[in-house]
């Protein structure tokens, strides 16, 4: 199949850690690159975020990413892109037409990319399969007055599941909040995200450690991570030492005012000489870091998926987790983990010390998690599964049209 992904502000080439990259960009590269695999032509469509930026990118096999005009040819943080998506939309249109490569679906990743893909399925009535990644009403449920995203979010993520051929769910809470945007039950398929599961193993290099157990946490620096109730949590965990990864590098962290903030709260605590942020770690070193750990510790306030559970557990760690969005899916508590709830940093800190303590339970959980994310969190099974609904869905509207 021709298969045309749209992420307009994740680059699968970006750097992860950073303000607007994480998830998303290491879903729609290992999506993509598990369906070039597979003999498909996958073309990314990504906004061109740097003047020097080549036009197009031979990814993987099968699989090219290709930076394209949305507004200014330098970084823009993501809740500034909208006004630009139906330009992109044109673009696309225009550009598959000069090339005569139609696509048989466009996959639109986070909203704004639905916006364009509708927009440049267009002339063809292409169908259009979104995976909203995060949703607005969410965030605005929990971020509130600090919700930054552009006004017209919530209606437009009203108006595409009106119009979306179909919608990827990544997991049973997101399903139940897409009910809610009035989605037609029939457009939705649930297909939770992959984690790599040669790169992450339990066994291979580990990051140096010190004799005390150590808990990691790994996601941007932004407050809804809920690094603060962690840091408040090790206070309950005498001894263990709490690493923090994520964010700028860490030559940059002291400009970073989330970074100063947890930095200083860890001092209020008397906690300084056991909470240590390492700032941004190159994706290629994480399997290191989650090896060199007891407890992968994910706090936060809503997370809509969350890949890093998956490469934890892919890892051999047992995950202490706040029971929201995917989490109540990936981790299967008293088996694999356990799950607490969100801003409670007493109720995660007695979790993790009693995991800790509990050397049994602990190696149990370990057993479990490999054997959970092996048999249902591989890419190759979410390709399959991802390549089965676009054969699906592309049938149906070829017989809609030419009916
Ligand atoms: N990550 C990384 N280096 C860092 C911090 C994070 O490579 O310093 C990666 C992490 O391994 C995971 C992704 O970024 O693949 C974060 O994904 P997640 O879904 O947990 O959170 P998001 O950032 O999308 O909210």
């Amino acid at each position: 199949m021709r298969i045309a992904m749209i992420s307009e502000h994740a680059s699968p080439l970006a750097v992860l850690g950073t303000i607007d990259a994480g998830g998303q960009n290491t879903h729609v590269a290992a999506l993509a690159q598990a369906l070039g695999a597979r003999g498909h032509d996958v073309r990314v469509y990504t906004r061109r975020d740097a003047v020097e930026l080549p036009e197009r990118v031979a990814f993987a096999a099968n699989v090219e990413v290709a930076h394209v005009p949305a507004g200014p040819a330098r970084p823009v943080p993501k809740d500034e892109l909208r006004p630009f998506m139906e330009p992109l939309g044109d673009w696309l249109a225009s550009r598959w037409q000069a090339e005569g490569w139609i696509p048989d679906i466009i996959h639109a990743h986070f909203w704004m990319s639905g916006v364009a893909a509708l927009r440049a399925a267009d002339p063809w009535r292409l169908p259009v399969v979104q995976t909203f990644h995060a949703l607005g009403v969410v965030k605005r449920r929990h971020q509130g007055a600090a919700d930054t995203s552009p006004p017209e979010r919530l209606n437009d993520e009203r108006m595409l599941c009106q119009r979306l051929t179909g919608v990827v769910a990544q997991c049973r809470d997101e399903i139940r909040e897409l009910r809610r945007l009035e989605l037609a039950p029939e457009k939705v398929t649930l297909i939770p995200s992959g984690v790599d599961l040669v790169r992450f193993q339990s066994t291979g290099p580990a990051a140096p450690r010190s004799q005390r157990r150590r808990v990691i946490a790994v996601g941007r620096l932004v407050e809804r991570k809920g690094h603060a109730d962690l840091i408040r949590a090790m206070c309950r965990v005498p001894d263990a030492e709490c690493v923090i990864i994520g964010g700028p590098v860490l030559a940059e962290l002291d400009d970073d005012p989330v970074a100063r903030e947890l930095r200083a709260l860890a001092t209020q605590l008397g906690l300084a000489d056991r909470v240590r942020l390492t700032g941004q770690i190159p994706a290629e070193q994480m399997p290191h870091w989650y090896r060199s750990a007891d407890v992968l510790v994910c706090p936060p306030w809503y997370e809509p998926f969350g890949l890093t559970p998956l490469e934890a557990m892919a890892c051999g760690l047992p995950v202490v987790a706040t029971a929201v969005g995917g989490h109540t899916d990936t981790v299967a508590p008293g088996i694999t983990g356990d799950l607490v709830p969100a801003r409670d940093p007493d109720a995660l800190g007695r979790t993790i010390q009693d995991l800790l303590s509990d050397g049994v339970r602990h190696r149990a959980y370990s057993r479990a998690s490999l054997r959970r994310v092996r048999t249902r969190y591989g890419w190759d099974h979410c390709a399959t599964r991802m390549e089965s609904m676009y054969r699906r869905i592309a049938a149906h509207t070829l017989t809609e049209v030419t009916a």
